[in-house]
């Protein structure tokens, strides 16, 4: 547990007006992370934000919590800075006195640019504060960093000498203006110290033992795992904040303490630099935000749903309820991959030979060419530590590296060797037989993106730019139940009016295709109270629970009756054939996808809904069914109003279907290799139309 009750990060902003209402980026974003949960808030000021951040400390003290505050500006300036306005050094003289000069107003109209004109004119020639608006630009405050000179001021602090992607505090304007959130930001920091005086304490510049302490913090040092954790619609700026948010809190007390007291203490340091592996291992123990209770409700009124408009909706309602690992590469088949991966080293890694032959310099003429062959030998693996002579050859084996003076390569046949000297016919042309550095991937390129399910090509991908462990999801797991009094299991004596549970085994064995990890729930009659055991059971041990049976609105419909009962289900009545109502709900924060009964509308919903859905959720992204347009071997009506799905397959290049379309036949879910989708408008296909066929694999099975 961390040494904090409470952590706390601001995304700041320096805008001279109040900010949209609507939440946008680039404005004042707040995460407050405690017990468990983050809340994340909008706020269109810099003074709405100080009473936020005021109330939450308020709150804290009187609970007797300690709070840790990140804050993303500069909290210090290059060293000569304070005691050049100051006299001293100590930077929280410089915040005293930057805190008399900034006038900062409730609507954020505020002298920032002003002050730092008074500032340029305690230093000899122009600077170092630049960039302003052209109209007011002067001789004091430039517009460009470049007309600056004479100033005297280091450009960048220590801090910002490791992290390329920090802009300098000199710099008031444009791509992040950096420089005015510092002024501005640091005179309001100083009115907290000045209002909680000994409870706060400022990091690095004081021990950060009292109940209250402000860090400075830089999101972007986890940029690539906030990427892979942004929700699907939210605001970068509230996903930095927040998972920010949790990656502090998860740092272990006693390594949050360590770092908060490193760094410069006059220039600032960035709270977590250098330890960017326990942030990202924090980040991972951080619990995934679960799934809102009312993410299935559908607007009032809606009785038919077209296909596409429930697709968009659960589309836009899921993300990924699983947190990730790191797991070695050889282990990552088949994983879904939480961060994008960067190229630490490029492939290839030298300029090398893609033939056994001979390499020497540049391009050779038509006719016949007669050189010396040197001494040296290049074999793969050799570290080319010797120089070719100019018009001298070398042998050179596949894959091995170009040694110095070499950057063409002729093919062993093409080649008569007698002694040491060789023999060839021209033309040849410079750079033949040969492979840049590079020419495949370059270091620092992203290899493979987040949300990617890893394929054996991809292991061989992050292998060969030397990547070892990688951070995957963790598997989603999502169990399966059948319900109804009728059903008996595969094998057992049943009597006359039962049948044998089919659909376990299929939804089994299509999650597993799908790549999640399925969760055998087993059966349960018709009873409320055996429904609900089962799914409290379940909702402990499974992300997502899918069922089959019971999912009308019928009096014997038990599953959508329960989750209707817990007060988070929504029928969704979709314009499918087949298929009857989805019953889509949440049970104790675990979403639950209740099938029909029917075998046949039970795969086909799997397929076209559940399949993308649990792709969002496993943190895979959205995935649509790859389909393709081919000629009919059939004829079929169909009307207006709804999608249909038909059992098919693919022979002598037309696509055939099965012969009825009784949603009980089983035998034709198993004769079929697909289904074609005919349109939800009314249709006519003759011989020989073009029809979308959908191969399982196009479904991801
Ligand atoms: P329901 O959705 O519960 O009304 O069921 C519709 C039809 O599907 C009924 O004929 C059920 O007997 C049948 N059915 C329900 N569950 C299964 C199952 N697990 N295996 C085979 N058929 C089932
Ligand atoms: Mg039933």
């Amino acid at each position: 547990m961390s040494g904090f009750d409470r952590v706390i990060v601001v995304d700041w902003s320096a805008s001279k007006a109040p900010s949209p209402k609507v939440p946008s980026a680039d404005a004042i974003w707040i995460a407050v992370q405690a017990g468990g949960q983050t809340t994340c808030t909008y706020h269109r000021t810099r003074a709405d934000a100080i009473g936020t951040l005021c109330a939450e400390f308020d709150a804290a003290i009187l609970a007797g919590q300690r709070v840790l505050a990140g804050f993303d500006f500069p909290f210090g300036y290059p060293a000569g800075f304070a005691s050049a306005v100051t006299g001293i050094s100590d930077p929280l003289a410089l915040w005293a006195d930057l805190a008399t000069r900034i006038k900062d107003a409730d609507d954020n109209a505020n002298n920032r640019f002003e002050v730092a004109g008074d500032l340029n004119r305690l230093f000899p020639g122009v600077g170092p504060f630049w960039g302003c608006p052209a109209a007011i630009a002067d001789d004091v405050l430039p517009a460009k960093g470049s007309t600056r000179h004479g100033h005297g001021m280091i450009e960048r602090r220590k801090i910002e000498t490791l992290i390329a992607s920090a802009q300098p505090c000199w710099k008031l304007y444009t791509t992040g203006s950096v420089g005015s959130q510092a002024l501005l930001g640091i005179a309001r920091l100083q009115g907290l110290r000045e209002r909680y005086g000994a409870t706060l304490s400022v990091a690095p510049f004081q021990a950060p033992d009292t109940p209250i302490v402000l860090a400075e913090v830089y999101p972007s040092l986890l940029a690539a795992e906030i990427a892979a954790r942004q929700g699907v619609d939210e605001i970068k700026d509230r996903a930095q904040v927040r998972l920010t948010a949790q990656a502090l809190a998860s740092v272990p007390g006693k390594q949050l303490d360590v770092m908060l007291r490193e760094g410069d203490t006059e220039e600032g340091w960035i709270l977590g630099v250098d330890h960017e592996d326990t942030l990202r291992v924090s980040l991972e123990r951080a619990p995934v935000p679960p799934l809102k209770n009312d993410c299935f409700a559908l607007p009032p009124g809606v009785h038919w749903t077209p296909v596409d408009k429930a697709l968009a909706e659960l589309r836009q309602r899921l993300g990924p309820v699983v947190g990730s690992e790191t797991v070695p590469v050889n282990m990552a088949l088949n994983r879904v991959l939480a961060a994008d991966v960067i190229a630490p080293r490029a492939h290839p890694p030298l300029p090398n030979t893609a033939v056994d032959g001979y390499g020497f310099a540049g391009g050779k003429a038509e006719g016949v060419h007669d050189m010396p062959v040197i001494a040296a030998q290049m074999a793969a693996g050799r570290t080319p530590d010797f120089e070719v002579p100019s018009g001298s050859a070398v042998r050179i084996l596949t894959g091995a590296a170009l040694p110095g003076g070499v950057d063409t390569v002729i093919l062993q046949e093409d080649v008569q060797r007698t002694g040491d000297r060789l023999s060839f016919h021209g033309p040849i042309k410079a750079g033949a037989n040969t492979r840049a550095a590079g020419e495949d991937v370059e270091a620092g390129a992203c290899v493979v993106s987040a949300g990617r399910r890893l394929t054996p090509a991809d292991l061989a991908l992050l292998s060969a730019v030397g990547v070892g462990t990688i951070s995957v999801r963790a598997p989603l797991r999502v169990g399966v139940l059948s319900t109804g009094d009728e059903l008996v299991a595969p094998g057992s004596d049943a009597g006359p009016g039962q049948i044998y549970d089919a659909n376990r085994p299929m939804l089994l064995g299509l999650i597993d295709r799908l790549g999640h990890v399925g969760v055998d729930l087993g059966h349960v009659n018709d009873d409320r109270a055996a429904l609900l055991g089962r799914f409290d059971d379940a909702a402990a041990r499974v992300d997502v629970i899918v069922t089959s049976g019971g999912a009308s609105a019928g009096d014997e419909d038990h599953v959508s009756a329960l989750l209707n009962a817990s007060g988070h289900m929504a029928l969704w009545r979709i314009a499918i054939k087949p298929g009857r109502p989805l019953a889509l709900g949440m049970w104790q924060g675990v979403p639950v996808f209740g099938l029909p009964g029917n075998p046949v509308a039970a795969m086909v919903c799997t397929l076209v809904f559940a399949a993308p859905a649990l792709a969002q959720m496993a943190g895979a992204g959205w995935s649509a069914p790859q389909g393709f347009d081919v000629p009919a071997g059939f004829e079929k009506r169909k009307k207006a109003g709804r999608r249909e799905f038909l059992r098919a397959r693919m022979r002598n290049g037309r696509v055939e279907v099965f012969q009825s379309e009784g949603s009980g036949r089983i035998s034709g879910l198993s004769w079929a290799e697909g289904l074609v989708e005919l349109p939800d408008e009314a249709l006519h296909v003759r011989p020989g139309d073009p029809v979308r066929f959908i191969p399982w694999s196009g479904f991801g099975v």
